[in-house]
């Protein structure tokens, strides 16, 4: 029934939680599932990791050298919600899977460290939610370690990230020093009372001018009391319409290893984030409340369960209802495909999914069938836009020690392709196989795996190549031209589209001046 889909579909709030590496993304997450009722005790997040670490060669790769490779999806119910949240990994050189994540989400949590402040992943991070508009809420966070002061944070903040900021809660001291929040919607103090795993009442005390907060809180009165008045007067309040629009961010203070100042956070969040939106598809624009279900893959990932060690596909939930068994119509292949066993993603378990609805996201079992960007239906031939693949900045020609496993290389290639994990291009001319990357550890991962998973041994070298731009041309004549006149700087990628390869920016502007009937672009859409 639409009207039930409707209803769904509106306690959705599905969103990504990004960051700076060692910010405190996990920590935060942790908390906020803790809140959520989806673990009992903090700790799970991470004891979670490590037993899918240990499950496989590549993630033992991750775990040593303490990085986060893969997407996780987490639902919970809060509130009269429910929260799909979406973790990505911190380190830049997965970066694609983050952005590719950002696609699927409706709005963001970014953190960032009070000492910190803005770091350079977080001004990439914020520059790709610009590109769809995605509405951010901020958390500010360690304010149990010395810091900088909140002022300059929130100028920091407003001139790097070219963001209006609008504070929510308002931290009374830092460090040794601190003691808690000032909530100035309700205002409500919030008391710090010191570290804390489980969910502890928080004392509050209420009105900025209670009676005995001046000794309660110490020391940092004074200074608080200044910012207050000055933000009453001078800062920016917060405007829900501005915040959708993704040109203000309302702004927490806490500490996620304290659990303080999460609660707020999630408030506020489940509050003003905004619920599925319509999805752009090639033919129409898709509402939640289609009767029909509709979806887009933005992400596969390997061996997440150590017993299937199949390939999970992620699955974004953009209309209708998903029911467990029903069939589904893959776009690109052209056909009905059954989905008997699709996983969603409860904080607590991997379960059996029985149905799902707009803003969910359901994990697809895929035998390498299926690709990022494909687009399902349920027999409608409809294209979401907007998962791109990124023009990679890192290249290697790929040599295999042993000849004779050309056509298990090429398979494995194909399939971590399709994953996302790299780029493969055929040049035109002769028989190098080139990958491509954004990021060094890349590399390691595909090196790893094609030995593991593919029984490929191979090792790589540096390839004379600076960038990549896939070419489109108005017609057929221009096209051919340009590939007789370039042949030997042109490779198709692995879906068979046209590949410029560089060998400095002075090489591809030259081309750009040569053939001015050919589009040279930096990203190119899956599907
Ligand atoms: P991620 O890389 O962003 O996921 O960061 P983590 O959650 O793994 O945190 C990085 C480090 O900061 C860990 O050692 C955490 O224990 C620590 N940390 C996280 N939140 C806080 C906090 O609120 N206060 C303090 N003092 N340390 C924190």
């Amino acid at each position: 029934m639409p009207a039930n889909i409707a209803q769904e579909a509106a306690k959705r709030r599905t969103f990504a939680i990004i960051s700076h590496p060692d910010a405190g993304k996990t920590t935060l997450t942790e908390k906020l599932l803790l809140f959520g009722g989806a673990i009992q005790l903090a700790g799970t997040v991470k004891g979670r990791k490590a037993a899918r670490h240990a499950t496989s060669d590549w993630m033992k790769m991750e775990q040593e050298r303490g990085i986060s490779v893969t997407t996780s999806v987490m639902q919970f119910p809060y509130k009269e919600r429910i929260v799909n949240l979406l973790d990505t990994p911190g380190h830049e050189d997965f970066s694609e899977d983050t952005y590719r994540t950002l696609t699927a989400v409706d709005s963001a949590l970014m953190v960032i460290d009070a000492a910190k402040g803005v770091e350079t992943r977080t001004i990439k991070l914020m520059e790709v939610c610009r590109l769809r508009t995605t509405p951010i809420v901020s958390f500010v966070n360690k304010l149990d370690r010395e810091g900088q002061e909140p002022m300059a944070l929130l100028d920091e903040i407003e001139e790097v990230l070219n963001i209006r900021c609008a504070p929510i809660t308002w931290p009374i001291g830092i460090g040794r020093a601190f003691k808690g929040v000032y909530h100035l919607l309700e205002d409500r103090y919030y008391l710090y009372s010191g570290k804390g795993d489980k969910i502890s009442e928080i004392e509050t005390v209420e009105g900025l001018h209670a009676d005995g907060i001046e000794a309660k809180l110490g020391e940092p009165y004074a200074t608080f009391m200044d910012e207050v008045e000055l933000i009453k007067e001078a800062g920016t309040p917060f405007d829900l319409e501005e915040y959708r629009a993704g040109r203000l961010t309302p702004v927490f203070f806490g500490s996620a290893i304290s659990n303080f100042g999460v609660r707020e956070l999630l408030n506020g969040f489940v509050e003003w984030a905004p619920e599925p939106q319509p999805r752009e598809a090639d033919t129409r624009p898709v509402p939640c409340d289609d009767p029909k279900l509709t979806g887009f893959v933005f992400k596969i990932q390997a061996n997440m369960d150590p017993n299937h060690r199949d390939r999970i596909a992620f699955m974004r939930v953009c209309s209708g209802q998903y029911k467990k068994g029903m069939q589904l119509y893959s776009v690109r292949q052209g056909k009905s495909v059954r989905i008997s066993d699709a996983v969603t993603f409860l904080a607590s378990e991997r379960d059996a999914a029985e149905t799902a609805y707009p803003g969910d996201i359901i994990g697809l079992h895929n035998h390498g069938t299926i690709a990022i960007g494909d687009s399902f239906s349920e027999g409608e031939n409809l294209r979401f836009s907007g998962v791109p693949n990124f023009a990679p900045e890192l290249f290697r020609r790929v040599v295999l020690k042993d000849p004779l496993k050309a056509k298990a290389l090429n398979k494995g290639l194909d399939q971590l392709c399709e994953e996302g994990a790299t780029q493969v291009f055929r040049p035109l001319m002769g028989n190098d196989v080139i990958l491509g990357a954004v990021g060094v550890l890349q590399f390691d991962v595909v090196q790893n795996r094609l030995k593991d998973e593919y029984r490929v041994d191979c090792v790589f070298e540096n390839a004379q190549i600076h960038t990549a731009r896939w070419c489109y041309a108005k017609d057929d004549k221009a096209l051919r031209q340009f590939k007789d006149k370039q042949q030997e700087k042109l490779a198709e990628d692995h879906s068979g589209a046209l590949v410029y390869l560089s060998s400095s920016r002075v090489n591809l502007d030259m081309a750009i001046d040569r053939h001015p009937d050919v589009r040279f672009e930096a990203t190119r859409e899956h599907g």
